[in-house]
């Protein structure tokens, strides 16, 4: 009896009150609607090498089965799109493990000079096809911070492998390693890694996008390059797993800078 308690009058005690109960559900749908975007993304990335692969099966069986040379071709465009999957589900997997622990911070000492001079090493014949340079600019000699190693691995070489792979020919990686004290987003010391190309840079409406689930500027040109859209979405996991900071600084026509800032603990 809501009218005698606003009166100041004690509720009869047989009265059925009336329970009002109100729950936001906004999170909710928004966390409901962004698992069904994923789940149809993830479809749609997974169905278009697999309707190639089914068409070329098909023209193999059918008119070209006596055709060495375009079997020959057929063939190497399924090789193509099946590697295309294989990477998608490569990612697909990392991005979960890394959804999966974020909560609980990574604590190996890692020495984040090695992690930039092993990237180097391993993308030396990718930069070397595209007649590209990646040079190592700043180093410091003790640069630990607590983390999991491969994990940061993933992270440089995401970054150097889209400035090489969307910088194209002739394109020059200028990578360093600092340390930051209070500066860069950070309450306390760090490093920051920083990888700057001098590709075609993005345009602003974009950047605060990129590290997006399958955002791509120019879908055609990441699939040619072999992207799966997922690279910057693992990166940004990564960095707030080790509780850092990622920053793009990037213009049209004046190149990117990817900048990783990573607390000392
Ligand atoms: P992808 O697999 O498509 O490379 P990413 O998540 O790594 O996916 O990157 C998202 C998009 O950001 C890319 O499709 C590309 O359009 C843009 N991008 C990333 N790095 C660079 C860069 N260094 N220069 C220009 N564009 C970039």
């Amino acid at each position: 009896d809501l009218a005698s308690v606003s009166r100041g009058q004690a509720a009869p005690a047989a009265s059925k009150g009336v329970m009002i109960c109100f729950q936001d559900v906004t999170e909710v749908q928004q966390l409901d609607q962004m698992r069904r975007e994923f789940v149809s993304n993830v479809s749609h990335e997974l169905r278009t090498p697999l309707t190639a692969i089914l068409g070329f099966v098909e023209t193999l069986q059918g008119p070209a089965r006596n055709d060495p040379k375009a079997s020959e071709r057929f063939l190497g465009i399924m090789s193509d799109e099946a590697n295309r999957m294989n990477r998608l589900v490569g990612d697909l997997l990392s991005l979960s493990r890394v959804e999966e622990v974020s909560r609980m911070r990574p604590t190996d000492p890692v020495d984040l000079d090695q992690i930039i001079r092993a990237v180097i090493r391993n993308l030396s014949s990718v930069s070397e096809a595209s007649a590209s340079t990646v040079s190592y600019a700043e180093q410091l000699s003790t640069a630990t911070v607590s983390g999991d190693a491969d994990q940061l691995l993933q992270v440089v070489t995401n970054l150097v492998e889209n400035a090489l792979k969307y910088g194209g020919e002739n394109t020059h990686v200028e990578i360093s390693l600092e340390c930051v004290s209070g500066r860069g987003g950070l309450k306390g010391d760090g490093y920051k890694i920083a990888v700057k190309d001098n590709g075609p840079g993005i345009d602003h409406i974009h950047i605060a996008r990129l590290t997006e689930r399958f955002y791509r500027i120019d879908s055609h040109r990441s699939r040619e390059m072999g992207g799966t859209g997922l690279g910057l979405a693992i990166v940004k996991h990564i960095i707030n797993r080790h509780r850092g900071r990622l920053k793009i600084e990037s213009a049209l026509g004046k190149g990117s800078v990817f900048s990783v800032i990573l607390p000392v603990v």
